[in-house]
């Protein structure tokens, strides 16, 4: 067999899942396989880089996650104040602003303060060259939304971006992800069983 470095070095970029939006998520799914952990990001995964108010959907999903057993947490890169702010609006106490994503601290700390193993949890994240490495790295699934918008500013989120679309350009030409392709899931068990 041969194996090809450059897929190697992809695959580390490279979902469990892709959706379009947090909604599309088969959180029945999730729990059938042993998911007990969900960790989000929060920026454009969730709401709007600049809104911090959650709006209806996101309150009622949160709500979903709980309901099925499983603890909700958020790993962000914003700051603390954000985080806290947005995670008392939604009734969640796992609240982890400055996580420094892609460095893996954080999320080591989540699974440890959690008491919950690395198949136990789910990351869900916009960004493959944050969220998705990062999962990928420490071997927990991962599941990739599109951006809530697409507005970047900045040098450094500009160069961020650059970096992640020229990841996502290898990722297609790779086969191993094509950007709008969503994961095929069985949406219609979970609004039979949760709405
Ligand atoms: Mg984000």
């Amino acid at each position: 067999m041969t194996v090809n470095p450059l897929n190697f070095i992809l695959n580390y970029f490279r979902p469990s899942l892709h959706v379009r939006h947090f909604t599309d998520v088969n959180l029945l799914l999730l729990k059938r396989n042993g998911i007990k952990l969900f960790i989000s990001d929060l920026d454009n995964t969730l709401i709007s880089p600049y809104k911090k108010i959650p709006t209806p959907d996101v309150k009622i999903f949160i709500q979903k996650v709980q309901e099925l057993d499983m603890k909700f947490v958020i790993v962000s890169n914003n700051t603390k104040n954000k985080v806290n702010f947005f995670c008392k609006q939604v009734n969640v106490d796992g609240k982890y602003g400055n996580s420094k994503k892609p460095f893996l601290g954080t999320v080591k700390k989540v699974l440890k303060d959690f008491n919950v193993s690395k198949r136990e949890a789910v990351f869900m994240g916009n960004q493959v060259l944050t969220d998705i490495w990062v999962a990928n790295r420490l071997h927990i699934d991962s599941i990739l939304v599109n951006p809530i918008i697409r507005v970047l500013k900045g040098n450094k989120k500009f160069l961020r971006s650059v970096l992640e679309n020229k990841i996502y350009a290898n990722l297609e030409k790779n086969n191993l992800l094509i950007r709008d392709n969503y994961s095929v899931i069985e949406k219609f068990e979970q609004e039979d069983i949760l709405l």
